[in-house]
């Protein structure tokens, strides 16, 4: 096996018995980039000066025992909207392409405090807004499995690369499903947390009340060594969860007997392709044969969630991106007759056409002749769902369903109709409009040889029983072993 191969926390006791160096791993990390990112495009930028200072460093302190964590040491990627101190952080768009944070995101420096040792940043749709990373200003990134296809969006570097073994693992966000389903196109675990439970000090801002930042990561262990990092209340991000969280490892059980499953009628109806329908209910039979109660159940607004969701997201980012008018930071025009015509000019030249879209029916939504029919309704329609999703906790301990309707498209098949991309985030949205935290892991592979990935809901702040019945999912079955072949 080669070191990109493996986990993190396999490489953590590599590491820890001296039998690698954390130079040596970084360094073949690096090569692995070069070698590969020129056709997959996973990152924007690559840092290796400072990802083999920082190796030597990291190397010193370990040798004294300064440093202990298990992300000791590890190689990582992070997805280019979270601020790095001295490092670019574009967000995929031309209006952030000059733009070098002062200061580090909540979630770096506790990475970098831990240990961790960071390659570069990583591409995404532009603003964190699409499901396929083709709005990324700078590139588009293509899905390891199959270079022709998408690897979902807006956190596709973060999950190429993961699987691609660019990164040993990475950080995206997530506003309405934009790490999981970056994790199903792709094949790795993709972990939305409960909103409040991660700062997003430091997260270019999409829509506040939906976005949270989560781990992209091989295996469900990974996962929660990661969320044990970057977990825990921060006073700079108002709302940060004042809770103590637990050691999420000790929820890696594989145990689910007498556990009830809840699959909703709603998430395996027709709309959703026939190989993904059995995958699902292929995931239903494992976890009823190792002893769990799978029950049926209902969520009777599903047809709203769509709709809830975009009205909701545009509205807040309008509003968010209303600050990029060339004057504090990024993008300016140049040459400009006067301030309206500077302030026009940088707009309409430092966003693209999803971007300026958004913004302008987010506007729409929030003026005074349509707030109330639209906005407002889209706020009732929230606390509606969200009680929905309440009573169905009620009746089981988690909720399985698929994480997309399709497995990873065609690059190009459907950029030019953003309705029927909108439509394909009706399983992921739910859980950001809700506040609960989902995970994606991978369940199996379509026909065309793609992975398919298994959505796993759970109540609020439990992500325990995610990662507990994930992990049994993956202790039981292999598909979390599943590799694309890159002939490198
Ligand atoms: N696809 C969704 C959107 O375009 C989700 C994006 C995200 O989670 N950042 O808004």
């Amino acid at each position: 096996m080669q070191l990109h191969e493996y986990t993190i926390s396999e490489l953590s006791s590599l590491i820890s018995k001296k039998e690698i160096s954390i130079l040596e791993l970084t360094q073949h990390m690096l090569g692995r980039i070069e070698k590969l990112d020129s056709e997959l495009g996973c990152y924007i930028s690559i840092v290796e000066d400072q990802a083999m200072e920082q190796a030597a460093k990291v190397q010193k302190m370990l040798d004294k025992g300064i440093l202990t964590s298990p992300l000791t040491g590890i190689p990582m990627g992070i997805k280019d909207n979270i601020c790095t101190e001295g490092i670019l952080t574009s967000c995929g768009s031309k209006m952030l392409s000059n733009f070098v944070p002062p200061y580090n995101a909540h979630v770096v420096k506790k990475l970098y405090n831990s240990g961790s040792v960071l390659l570069g940043k990583l591409n995404m749709d532009e603003y964190a807004m699409g499901s396929s990373t083709e709005s990324s200003y700078f590139k588009k990134t293509r899905n390891p499995w199959d270079t022709e296809r998408v690897p979902g969006g807006s956190s596709g570097g973060s999950a190429a690369a993961v699987v691609a073994g660019e990164a040993i693992y990475s950080l995206g966000s997530d506003t309405g499903g934009s790490i999981r389903q970056p994790a199903s196109f792709c094949g790795c675990v993709g972990l939305k947390p409960t909103y409040g439970l991660i700062s997003r000090f430091g997260l270019v801002s999409y829509a506040s009340s939906l976005d949270q930042i989560g781990p992209l990561t091989k295996t469900v262990t990974d996962c929660a060594l990661v969320l044990n990092a970057i977990a825990g209340h921060d006073p700079m991000d108002l709302t940060s969860s004042r809770r103590i969280h637990p050691d999420y490892t000790k929820a890696l059980i594989n145990d689910v007997k007498g556990m009830k499953i809840g699959l909703p009628r709603e998430f395996i109806d027709d709309s959703v392709e026939k190989n993904i329908r059995d995958a699902i209910l292929n995931a239903v039979k494992v976890f009823t044969d190792l002893g769990a109660e799978c029950v049926e159940i209902s969520i009777p607004v599903m047809e709203y969630v769509v709709p809830t969701y975009y009205i909701i997201a545009l509205a807040e980012a309008s509003s968010n991106l209303a600050r990029y008018d060339g004057v504090k930071f990024g993008y300016r025009a140049s040459n400009p007759k006067d301030i309206l015509d500077f302030c026009k000019r940088t707009r309409s030249e430092g966003f693209g056409t999803e971007v300026k879209r958004r913004i302008l029916l987010g506007t729409y939504v929030l003026s005074s002749g349509y707030y109330d029919a639209y906005y407002k309704k889209a706020l009732k329609a929230r606390a509606i769902i969200t009680r929905e999703f309440n009573k169905a906790f009620e009746q089981c301990d988690i909720i399985i369903g698929p994480v997309s309707p399709t497995t990873a498209y065609k690059i190009g098949e459907k950029i030019n109709d953003p309705i029927q991309m909108y439509m394909e985030d009706i399983f992921t949205v739910p859980v950001n409009i809700a506040g609960l935290p989902a995970m994606s892991i991978p369940c199996g592979l379509d026909n065309n040889s793609l992975p398919i990935g298994l959505q796993l809901l759970g109540k609020r702040f439990d992500e325990q029983t995610i990662i507990k019945t994930a992990y049994t999912f993956e202790q039981n079955t292999e598909f979390h072993n599943l590799r694309p072949s890159l002939n490198v």
